[in-house]
């Protein structure tokens, strides 16, 4: 275990020079204090628990101090907005502040989100907000805990600085970890500029750190794309598979190790909703939850537009074809799983569809339905989940497939129905409803709600004592809640 000032840095992207990031030092925040920390992200770092408490350590999260070895840059990058490229974005708020690595020699970037101005900060104020930096640490380490690829939250520093959005509200910190802070928008920045030497530079150097194994491929940057590409689909199989609605899909928010990053207007469905958007201002729903999908493979043609100086444009054609095969054999068996299967049959999909139908058409809790599937025989939980549809004779067509196949599956227990099922169906998710009550406590100076909360959703799948009130569907006041898109 670590005390804070014995991290060990060793800042490979800011040796990348200039054409890549610009040196800037954090603004700080009035009276930083701790708000959460992760235990599980600051493992990651080898550091003490106990650090978190200290006062250096809201000094060192709220912008105050600096490891020596620490070079805080603000990275360039572009990307693609609801469609349209923007030439120009980079880190408008947010400063790699150094990448520091571990006893098992893992680097991990450490990002300070809301650190000020920066050459990139157009015209914004560099700020974020409380309650933006709240959901950004939640989230993070709910899909971590959920098995969703995604970036983590070391921790939220908050502060008496005053930020002007729709209304005053106090500025905040989050730090974020990630292995790398390199987006498709990197790759389009260079592209776009024409600048091939630094896009050759950017290139070799996510290889060589974060895809070393495609070097031993016959076409290196070809076997990193295709591996971009089938983490892409992973990452989102799951989102789907869970429920999870990101909100920006936007060129610049795609990370290029595959993980979820840069948390907006997310938000976890409660009633099933294929059509759900998240986010209030993406007025044409081009995010909505389902067109996620597609969306992924829009984004993937965008990184791979930016590499054609590098593979040849059949090639990326090529592995762009594996990016909707591979989503569908991951998503179909994390559903299989999640409805308590552990064959393949080819009808597998309609099952799975047929009930996504129902519950769409009755307004069905997606993650308790699933949960309270495996709580159960197949042949008693349908007859008690029953009472949620209105459509009754579709659902018990649904439910008399759905045993016959249970029968078919193999001869297994209740409880070992039950282990497994429990096993991939959360009981906690992050609803927006337990954010927003977090965040208000928070607002007024209690932490212990956004702790509280942070705690049950980093044991989704284990049923907790005294924690039922996590487990439920929303309130009226919570069901629609609209996220701001200012954060
Ligand atoms: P986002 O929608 O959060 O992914 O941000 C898109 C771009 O706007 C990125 O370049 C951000 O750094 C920048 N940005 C967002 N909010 C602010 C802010 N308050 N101040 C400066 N830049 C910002
Ligand atoms: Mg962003």
């Amino acid at each position: 275990m670590k005390a804070l000032d014995e991290l060990t840095f060793d800042n490979r992207f800011a040796r990348l020079g200039d054409a890549f990031s610009t040196h800037v030092l954090p603004e700080p925040l009035d009276a930083p204090r701790l708000v959460v920390a992760s235990k599980a992200a600051m493992a990651l770092l080898d550091l003490d628990p106990a650090v978190a408490e200290t006062s250096v350590f809201a000094e060192l999260f709220g912008g105050h101090k600096l490891w020596a070895e620490a070079e805080p840059r603000a990275m360039v990058y572009s990307g693609h907005q609801f469609g349209g490229y923007t030439p120009q974005l980079g880190d408008g708020r947010g400063l790699l502040l150094g990448e520091v690595y571990n006893e098992a020699g893992e680097h991990w970037d450490l990002h300070l989100k809301g650190a000020g101005m920066t050459p990139y900060s157009r015209m914004g104020d560099g700020r974020a907000v409380l309650r933006s930096s709240i959901r950004e640490f939640l989230a993070s380490e709910a899909l971590h805990a959920l098995g969703i690829p995604s970036s983590r939250a070391l921790c939220v520093i908050g502060s008496s600085t005053p930020v002007w959005r729709e209304k005053q509200e106090r500025g905040a910190m989050v730090l974020r970890l990630a292995h790398s802070h390199i987006r498709f928008g990197h790759f389009e920045y260079f592209y776009y500029t024409k600048k091939p030497e630094q896009q050759a530079e950017l290139a070799e150097h996510v290889l060589n750190l974060h895809y070393p194994e495609c070097r031993e491929q016959p076409e290196p940057y070809l076997a990193m794309f295709r591996e971009i590409v089938e983490r892409n689909a992973e990452m989102i199989a799951k989102w789907q598979a869970y429920g999870f609605c990101h909100g920006v899909m936007n060129t610049d928010n795609m990370s290029i190790l595959g993980i979820t990053f840069d948390f907006g207007p997310f938000a976890f469905l409660d009633d099933f909703d294929a059509h759900f958007i998240c986010n209030h201002s993406d007025h044409e729903g081009r995010y909505s939850f389902s067109n996620q999908v597609p969306i992924g493979q829009w984004n993937l043609s965008a990184l791979a537009q930016a590499l054609t100086p590098f593979i040849s444009v059949d090639a990326l054609k090529e592995a762009l074809g594996l990016y909707l095969p591979l989503y569908q054999a991951h998503y179909l068996d994390l559903m299989r799983r999640r409805l308590g299967l552990t064959t393949a049959e080819e009808d597998d999909q309609t099952l799975v569809e047929g009930l996504l139908k129902l519950m769409q058409n009755s307004g069905v809790d997606y993650t308790l339905f699933l949960r309270r599937l495996g709580d159960e025989s197949a042949e008693l939980a349908v007859k008690r989940l029953r009472d949620d549809f209105v459509d009754l004779a579709g659902f018990d067509a649904w439910a008399e497939r759905y045993k016959a196949r249970v029968a078919r599956d193999g001869d297994y227990t209740q409880g070992q129905r039950r282990e497994r099922m429990h096993a991939v169906n959360p009981l906690y998710i992050l609803r927006n409803y337990l954010a927003q009550n977090a965040i208000a406590a928070a607002e007024s100076g209690d932490y212990s709600e956004v702790r509280r909360l942070h705690e049950v959703l980093c044991k989704p799948f284990e049923e907790q004592a005294g924690m039922e009130q996590y487990a439920q569907r929303p309130p009226d006041w919570g069901k629609h809640l609209e996220i701001s898109c200012s954060s």
